[in-house]
């Protein structure tokens, strides 16, 4: 077998980029590799740059909200941090999920089974199937809404459908002008593949407008180095709108008829080609459009992969799926 190439530094032979645009740049790490900050109050956000999770400090104790593995330990760093800054406890007594996945929660397991988690009841039933012993299921859950209480603090935990997970909440911070929503919205930065690996594309393109249906000046978003605004949110919104436009015009400009004609019985080759030359024509647009403006929007397989899936669901959530044979 041949080795894969290997650049001057001895690392594979890695695509170059432009510059992250401004509106995209991380925070400056401390020596654990951590920024913690305050959002509101006393809710605070932390972050590696990559992941992002949040808590709450009280009287009563802290209450986490999501434990990504790549922030891990220093979770707990930064809940110690704050709280000896403020002379409060550092205990954790609660924890609530955002969704079920594992890179937001497979950190939950190193505050111990001696804390109260709290989940939608469909996270309850993805953990107790994953059966991941980094992932305790929740001792709490609810079907439509939740209001926690702790140390004279109140969150308003929602599930509005599914989106990017079947499970995926909405918690709404209503005295701390802050909205927690994962993995929908990226701060600066466009989705990675597939609307950032959504499971339900209708409920993944629909949920910034319920984001933005609560009132809230600060959103935690689960990734990436800031907390994302409102005009965040409509950024977000106008690349998706500009994706699902630009894949309605190419289901309608490109001719699968000359294809079909080419491949003949081998009709999947046939699928592959048309399905291929729509995706590419509707994202080639959307990547020069949003190119120095969103980052990421230069890693074109982003935008293609993401285009691919809204391009699908038009036709098979929305229909028509094609022209009926006369
Ligand atoms: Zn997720």
């Amino acid at each position: 077998m041949t080795p894969p190439a290997t650049g001057a530094t001895g690392a594979p032979d890695l695509p170059e980029y432009a510059p992250v645009p401004a509106i995209a740049k991380g925070a400056a790490l401390n020596e654990h590799g951590y920024h913690v900050w305050q959002v509101e109050r006393n809710l605070y956000a932390v972050t590696d740059n990559v992941y992002m999770s949040a808590f709450l400090t009280t009287p009563d104790g802290v209450v986490v909200f999501d434990a990504p593995p790549n922030i891990g330990h220093n979770i707990r760093r930064a809940v110690d941090e704050i709280t000896a800054a403020n002379g409060l406890t550092n205990q954790v007594t609660h924890m609530v999920y955002s969704h079920h996945h594992a890179d937001h929660q497979g950190a939950s397991s190193l505050f111990g089974g001696d804390i109260v988690r709290i989940g939608h009841e469909e996270t309850r039933r993805l953990l107790l199937r994953d059966d991941d012993p980094a992932r305790p299921v929740p001792d709490v859950t609810f079907s439509d809404s939740y209001t926690l209480e702790v140390g004279g603090e109140r969150v308003e935990l929602a599930w509005h459908g599914p989106n990017h997970s079947p499970d995926n909440i909405y918690i709404h911070f209503p005295d701390h002008d802050t909205l927690m929503f994962i993995d929908v919205v990226n701060a600066g930065w466009i989705p990675i593949y597939n609307l950032n690996l959504s499971d339900d594309v209708i409920g993944y393109t629909g949920a910034p407008a319920i984001a933005l249906d609560y009132p809230w000046t600060h959103l935690i978003s689960g990734h990436l180095g800031r907390v994302a605004t409102r005009e965040d949110v409509a950024m977000h919104q106008q690349y998706i709108a500009d994706i699902e436009a630009s894949s309605r015009e190419a289901l309608a400009s490109v001719n699968p008829g000359p294809i079909f004609k080419h491949y003949g019985e081998n009709v999947w080759a046939a699928v592959s080609a048309h399905l291929d030359a729509v995706t590419e024509h509707a994202a080639a647009p959307v990547i020069a459009k949003y190119t120095g403006v969103l980052g990421g929007a230069d890693i074109e397989v982003y935008t293609r992969t993401t285009t691919f899936a809204i391009m699908q669901s038009i036709r098979l959530d929305r229909g028509p799926s094609g022209p009926v044979h006369p």
